[in-house]
């Protein structure tokens, strides 16, 4: 532990629109707001309490306005932190947008991420809820990153055992740092395995590649599939605002699972290695009737009914009116209550 070299700070604006910082493009101003370049910026704010840390907003539905310190992550840098016999360790500053992160070690030839091609937000975010996508979490390549601990100015690190990675889930969401801002990621390193072994099982992946006649893909091929599948599915938030998928997908115990097959014959089920079967939110919405379905200025998007977007003028009040009948009528259908996955402010 230690703490960060001062660097000169970026002192905060007051009253800003935080409307082109989220990807839902809802409108909000922050009481304080200050964009973070360098580490050591953030020891200015050591104190302040009502904080809220923003990466890319893609997993934010903001209800109004904050009126707190709003810091906005934007620490550059990539780079080769290190390489033994085993792996490269790629190491990107929080405020990396995680997508071009991606890119770049592909294009550096060190293979690991490929799965997560596309995933909105920044590489400071990305261990916060263990994002993951076509069978692979970043939690299996992660190998530690830097934080700032709000309460000290200090400098902690965090291995992988330390940040508790579970199903988009971390000892950030767990503790409830990620609302208090009590730790700032500032920078984050992955472990990139040399021996690499795609992972190209997912239906959707598996089809994308067959279809281009690719039988033993490399990273860039699964890299190039995800992108187009996602490309094809998700909305571009810069054309249709939204903040990717809006639920968690339910775990529910066997014999919940069992009596809804029974039900249901065509749900589909995938069993956990807890024991636990995981259900997919996306198919449970759209049966109960909300696929392509708007309330007010929001809905529930057409190609892939788990993405709420914002067809114009939308509120968090709207968001959240949806959000409610969407988990009212799964619940009067399955009794299935489902999470939403964004953080509110
Ligand atoms: P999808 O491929 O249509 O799959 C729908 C659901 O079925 C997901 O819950 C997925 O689990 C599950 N599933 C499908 N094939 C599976 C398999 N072979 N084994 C186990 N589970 C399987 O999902 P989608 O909505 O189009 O999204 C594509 C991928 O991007 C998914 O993996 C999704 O989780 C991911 N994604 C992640 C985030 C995030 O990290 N915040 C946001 C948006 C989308 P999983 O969800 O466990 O993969």
């Amino acid at each position: 532990m230690c703490p960060p070299a001062p660097t000169e700070s970026s002192a905060p604006r007051e009253n800003v629109s935080l409307a082109p910082f989220n990807t839902l493009a809802l409108p909000g101003r922050a009481g304080r707001y200050a964009r973070v370049t360098a580490d050591g910026q953030l020891v200015a704010f050591v104190g302040d309490r009502r904080r809220f840390v923003l990466g890319g907003g893609s997993n934010l539905v903001l209800t109004g306005d904050f009126d707190g310190l709003v810091l906005h992550m934007a620490i550059p840098g990539r780079t080769l932190a290190g390489e033994d016999a085993e792996a490269w360790y790629a190491r990107a500053g929080a405020g990396e947008n995680w997508h071009d992160f991606v890119q770049w070690t592909l294009a550096r030839g060190w293979p690991g991420l490929e799965n997560l091609s596309l995933i909105p937000g920044t590489a400071g975010a990305a261990p916060i809820q263990n994002i993951g996508a076509y069978g692979l979490e970043v939690g299996e390549r992660f190998h530690s990153l830097a934080a700032v601990d709000m309460r000290s100015g200090k400098t902690v690190d965090f291995d992988r055992a330390a940040c508790r990675f579970g199903y988009r889930d971390s000892v950030f969401k767990r503790e409830g740092w990620h609302l208090t801002g009590r730790f700032v990621v500032t920078g984050v390193t992955f472990r990139l395995p040399k021996r690499w072994q795609p992972v190209a099982d997912y239906a959707d992946l598996a089809g994308e590649l067959a279809e281009r006649g690719i039988a033993r893909p490399d990273a860039r091929q699964i890299a190039d599939a995800v992108i187009a599948v996602r490309r094809r599915k998700l909305p571009d938030p810069a054309r249709l605002p939204n903040a990717g998928s809006f639920f968690q997908n339910p775990r529910v115990d066997a014999g919940t699972a069992s009596r809804l097959r029974t039900a249901f014959p065509d749900l589909p089920l995938y069993p956990q290695p807890d024991g636990r079967v995981k259900l997919a939110a996306g198919w449970l919405i759209e049966r109960a009737g909300w696929k392509g379905r708007d309330l007010g200025p929001a809905g529930m998007y057409e190609k892939q009914a788990l993405t709420l977007v914002n067809r114009g003028g939308a509120t968090g009040v709207d968001v959240i009116a949806l959000m409610r009948a969407v988990q009212r009528d799964v619940r009067a259908r399955f009794g299935v209550d489902l999470t939403p996955e964004p953080v509110f402010l």
